[in-house]
């Protein structure tokens, strides 16, 4: 069966819709569930659309799908919720390889345009394409293996790196003349030699970028995918591949744009790995070296603590995801509510490893979204608040992020938790977080240290104030 072409277009426009809804369905925790359904079902009509109009031997395509689906499925399923900064991460890698495959298949492909403008124009498409698909695909492996831990996250600031960058860009330039206007043989070298070339800038810049600036490579890692799923498209000439990729590239661009504006950076300096850092600035302290005395606290003490408390807030971070602590947070939230205490989350842009990551972890243990707040909503109002709890948080409650111009994370604003009349911070060691810097909160006056892990401690504050409560009851 073919579908006519007017079909398929009018299938394609509605499938843009679909995509459009969902995205602005994504942009409330409330909505985000209808969201995710439209943007499944614009996804289905563009598969089955594409496949009914274009393609003739439905069991390859059949047999792809299904081995690629399984695999997919499969791997997916298996992934803790802790790891998927990185399977986004991957996933990214997936779509660049995908624009340079496209982009050399399209080339050999021998595509003649009706007027030498056009094929022109055809060409620039390819060799676009593939640069931005090599970037994404290198660029993504790395950030994968930064996120997971396997490279380390301090940046790699090799000398005249922007001189080699610029340098790698203009051979770029370069080989796109030798590439344009030339009979397949001899523009395949230029082509190949550019992927590499692109691949060896998609290293070198995310592995410039240090530890604090991960955040803002990942949005925007999700935004050169969008832009080479474009770029495909142009080359294939499907519509649909255009909007949905410029979609992606054009949300992703505005979120790396937030994220910056959220951790007062600027944009230029995050891509770019550094770009205009103070390269002669002395090093930020090193963890381990010890700042003063830490004061320790029990779990019993921390009900004790609670109990007492009228205006608690909880700070989550990238730990309470690694013990999967949210239920039972969640549920001494609720007991210390029913016992009249205003109990609130406040969530950091940059907590945990992914945007957005608290809100789906505390989303998923049923937390009321009206008393999860953004950094900008609360954080004046710590030196009203009697406890917070920092549950596995470091880098996003830092106070060296605004007094110590030697940090990596200067300048970047942080929940000013150190403002209340008691901070506990539950973690299990003296470790630093993700940006590798020590942090003066835990030597603060305020501060109890209730080490050990977040789910276990969380837990034996819970049955503390349980106990307490059935004791009232009896
Ligand atoms: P951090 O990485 O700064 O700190 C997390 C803390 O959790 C660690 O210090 C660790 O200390 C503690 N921890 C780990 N496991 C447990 C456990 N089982 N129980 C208790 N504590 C635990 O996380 P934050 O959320 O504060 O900050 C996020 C950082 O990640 C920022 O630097 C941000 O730039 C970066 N980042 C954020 C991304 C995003 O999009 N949100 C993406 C990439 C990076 P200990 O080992 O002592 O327990």
């Amino acid at each position: 069966m073919q579908l006519s072409a007017s079909l398929i277009t009018v299938s394609y426009l509605v499938a843009g819709v679909l995509f459009i809804l969902s995205l602005g369905g994504l942009s409330t925790q409330t909505t985000a569930r209808r969201g995710n359904g439209f943007g499944i079902f614009g996804m289905l009509l563009a598969i089955a659309v594409t496949a009914l109009g274009h393609v003739s031997s439905f069991g390859l395509l059949a047999a792809a799908i299904a081995v690629g689906a399984g695999i997919g499925a499969l791997l997916a399923s298996r992934v803790p919720m802790t790891s998927m900064p990185e399977l986004v991460a991957v996933l990214h890698s997936f779509v660049g390889l995908a624009a340079v495959l496209v982009g050399i298949a399209s080339y050999l492909g021998g595509h003649v345009a009706p007027s030498p403008t056009e094929q022109l124009l055809h060409e620039i498409e390819i060799f676009v394409g593939v640069f931005v698909g090599a970037l994404t695909f290198t660029g993504s492996i790395i950030a994968f293996f930064k996120l997971r831990g396997t490279l380390r996250s301090k940046p790699l600031l090799l000398p005249g790196r922007h001189a080699l960058n610029a340098g790698l860009v203009a051979l770029c330039v370069v080989l796109a003349i030798h590439f344009v206007n030339k009979p397949v043989e001899q523009g395949l070298t230029p082509l190949l030699v550019m992927t590499g070339v692109a691949c060896f800038i998609g290293v070198h810049l995310v592995m410039a970028i240090g530890g604090a600036d991960m955040p803002v490579v990942v949005s925007m890692l999700n935004s050169y995918s969008g832009w080479a799923a474009a770029a495909a498209g142009f080359m294939l000439s499907n519509d649909l591949l255009i909007i949905t990729g410029a979609l992606v590239g054009s949300s992703g661009a505005i979120l790396s744009y937030i994220m910056c504006r959220a951790m007062n950076r600027s944009f230029l300096s995050v891509i770019f790995g550094g770009f205009g850092a103070d390269e002669g600035a002395k090093p930020a302290k090193a963890s381990g070296e010890p700042q003063g005395e830490v004061t320790s606290v029990t779990a019993p003490e921390t009900a004790t603590l609670l109990r007492a408390a009228k205006n608690i807030v909880v700070v989550p971070g990238y730990g309470m995801a690694v013990a999967q602590a949210q239920y039972p947070l969640f549920e001494i939230a609720q007991l210390l509510r029913k016992r009249g205490a205003n109990v609130r989350f406040a969530i950091h842009p940059v907590a945990g490893r992914l945007p957005g990551h608290m809100n789906v972890l505390l989303a998923e243990a049923k937390v009321p979204y009206d008393i999860v707040l953004e950094m900008d909503e609360i954080n004046e109002d710590f030196p009203e608040t009697d406890v917070v709890l920092v549950i596995g948080a470091n880098d996003i409650v830092n106070p060296g992020a605004l007094d110590d111009s030697s940090s990596p994370i200067y300048g970047m604003p942080v929940l000013e938790v150190w403002k209340s009349k008691a901070t506990i911070v539950m973690k299990r060691s003296m470790a630093s977080g993700y940006a590798g810097v020590e942090n003066p909160l835990f030597f603060k006056e305020g501060t109890r240290m209730l080490f050990g892990d977040a789910k276990k401690n969380v837990d034996a504050i819970l049955t503390d104030l349980r106990s307490e409560g059935s004791s009232a009851a009896a």
